[in-house]
This record gives C-alpha cells, sequence and structure tokens, in this order.
C-alpha cells in the first residue's frame, strides 16, 4: 500500500502545484486565484522510488455560504482523517500568517506526522519568510519550489524519515 499524503495549508501556497509535481500530471486545477482547487483530489505519484497516494486539498470553493475558515477546516479534517503524513505548506515568501497559525494549531492537536514545507523558496531572497516558522511548532521547515522541482530530495528524506 502507497503511502497517503495529504498537503494541506492556506490557498494559494502552492499546494496543488506540489501535488502536480509529484503525480506527473496536471490533475490538480492550478490558478493564481486562491482557492481554486475545487474539492479533495485524489491521485497516485511518486518522489524517488516511493509510491505515494496524494490528496490535495482545497481552501475553500467559489461559490458557497459557508465561510472561507469553515470550508478549510472541513477539507482539512478530511485530508487529516485520510492521510498517513501530512504536508504543511506555507508560503516562504509571505512567511508565516494568522491562517497558517490557525492551520497550525490544528495540526498539533492531531498525531500524525506532519512536514512542514516552505514554498516558494527558490531564489535566494524568499527564504527571509521563514524565519519564524520554527514558531508553528513542526521544527524548521523543508524549502522547496513546488514550481521549479527544487528542494525534492530534502522533501524525500524527510518523508522516509516520517514515514
Ligand atoms: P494552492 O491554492 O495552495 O493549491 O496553490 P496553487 O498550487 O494553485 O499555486 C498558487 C500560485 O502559486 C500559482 O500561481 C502557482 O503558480 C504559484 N506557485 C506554486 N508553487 C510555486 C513556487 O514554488 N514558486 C513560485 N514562485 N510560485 C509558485
Ligand atoms: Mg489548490
Amino acid at each position: 500500500m502507497a503511502l497517503k499524503l495529504a498537503i494541506v495549508g492556506r490557498p494559494n501556497v502552492g499546494k496543488s502545484t506540489l501535488f502536480n509535481r509529484l503525480v506527473g500530471k496536471r490533475l490538480a486545477l492550478v490558478d493564481d486565484r486562491p482557492g481554486v482547487t475545487r474539492d479533495r483530489r485524489y491521485a497516485e505519484g511518486s518522489i524517488g522510488d516511493m509510491d505515494l497516494t496524494l490528496i490535495d486539498t482545497a481552501g475553500y470553493e467559489d461559490v458557497s455560504d459557508d465561510s472561507l475558515e469553515s470550508r478549510m477546516r472541513e477539507q482539512t479534517e478530511l485530508a487529516l482523517e485520510d492521510g498517513d503524513l501530512i504536508l504543511f505548506m506555507m508560503d516562504a515568501r509571505e512567511g508565516v500568517t494568522s491562517l497558517d497559525r490557525i492551520f497550525a494549531e490544528r495540526l498539533r492537536k492531531q498525531h500524525k506526522p506532519v512536514i512542514l514545507l516552505a514554498n516558494k523558496a527558490e531564489s535566494r531572497e524568499s527564504g527571509g519568510g521563514v524565519g519564524e516558522a520554527h514558531a508553528l511548532g513542526f521544527g524548521e521547515p523543508v524549502a522547496i519550489s513546488a514550481e521549479h522541482g527544487e528542494g525534492m530530495a530534502d522533501l524525500y528524506a524527510a518523508i522516509r524519515d516520517a514515514s
């Protein structure tokens, strides 16, 4: 059975971009508009020699009476139930936001292993936003660029160590 990885985090950090990269097909919709992924998506993928089942989550849906926060909560809860390992993604360029803290608080209350990812870290300057990431409670983030495929060896090692 492939390890199930749930990718969670606030809208627009790059979750679907990582999902697509690990799946190797454009199954998840990537868009500049936050929250464009309309539901959870499951796909088989891999990193190095490791087979994975990937779960992409949406920040929220476009048309809804529900609040952004409750949408995020619902998506995240379902992914947390299903995943063996949680990839919690933040944006290295923007640093820790209040929404990141809301996610972190929830993730600290569950017992599945969590890997903190600082995405969009392709340029040297972009790492500046990760200074306070340690305070989220998941150690030092693994710096990656989902778009450019950087940091994948570090991600592989982190998944191997956590699983
Ligand atoms: P999601 O809402 O978390 O699923 O985020 P998406 O995967 O839809 O990405 C949101 C935006 O961030 C898109 O414009 C992506 O092209 C961009 N993005 C994703 N990964 C990276 C990255 O590694 N570097 C940069 N610079 N942009 C990225
Ligand atoms: Mg998405």
